[in-house]
């Protein structure tokens, strides 16, 4: 499909930036939106406005929440709970939720540490999750980040801002795979990660 409308160029150059899609896909969602203006583009537009407006991110756990009410996994922390998942995005999240292997409170960070992606230690949500550990009797910290370098740096950084608190530290277990990014994990490798997670630090 070649065209010279520079709405749609405008659009397929968007679209294209969503994760798994490329112009090929992007230029079919499009085709599919022009066709059902009422049913699709309107809602959407809609949708996608009222996420812009009312949902963040929570700046204490790091989550995504409605404006129009509290965080839910700030709400009942810390009187249900006394671990701390540690995550790197909120994918991260999700997955270990769907697996139901771990049922608690976690902490999104927003990424992880990298001199290739820019992000340093002030971008990611380490010193409330310090304030949070130092805070409340947390019994256990499990670090779930990925097994790749970057995931592992940041693992150690964390343990490093932890060493002078009293909290039981782990890690997700060695048996993920090596480049392994969480929210690519089934869950029968999430669960057995879990499960033969390794104290790393602090008794
Ligand atoms: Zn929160």
């Amino acid at each position: 499909m070649q065209n010279n409308i520079n709405e749609i160029d405008e659009l397929v150059k968007l679209i294209s930036k969503l994760p798994g899609l490329g112009p090929k896909s992007a230029k079919r969602i499009i085709l599919k939106l022009i066709n059902n203006r009422d049913e699709l583009i309107k809602p959407i537009l809609n949708s996608l406005t009222n996420v812009l407006k009312n949902v963040s991110r929570c700046q204490l756990c790091g989550t995504l929440k409605s404006n129009s009410s509290g965080c839910n996994n700030c709400e009942n922390f810390p009187k249900k709970y006394n671990k701390i998942c540690v995550v790197e995005n909120i994918a991260d999240q999700w997955s270990i939720e769907n697996s139901s292997i771990y049922q608690g409170y976690f902490h999104i960070l927003g990424g992880t540490l990298s001199s290739s992606n820019g992000f340093k230690k002030e971008d990611l949500l380490i010193t409330s999750l310090v304030e949070i550990v130092k805070k409340y009797s947390i019994e256990e910290v499990i670090i779930a980040t990925s097994a790749t370098v970057e995931g592992q740096t940041t693992a150690y950084y964390i343990q490093d801002s932890l060493r002078d608190i009293n909290v039981k530290i782990s890690k997700l277990a060695q048996g993920l795979p090596v480049g392994g990014e969480i929210e690519s994990l089934d869950d029968g490798t999430l669960h057995s990660a879990f499960k033969n997670r390794a104290q790393i630090g602090n008794d």
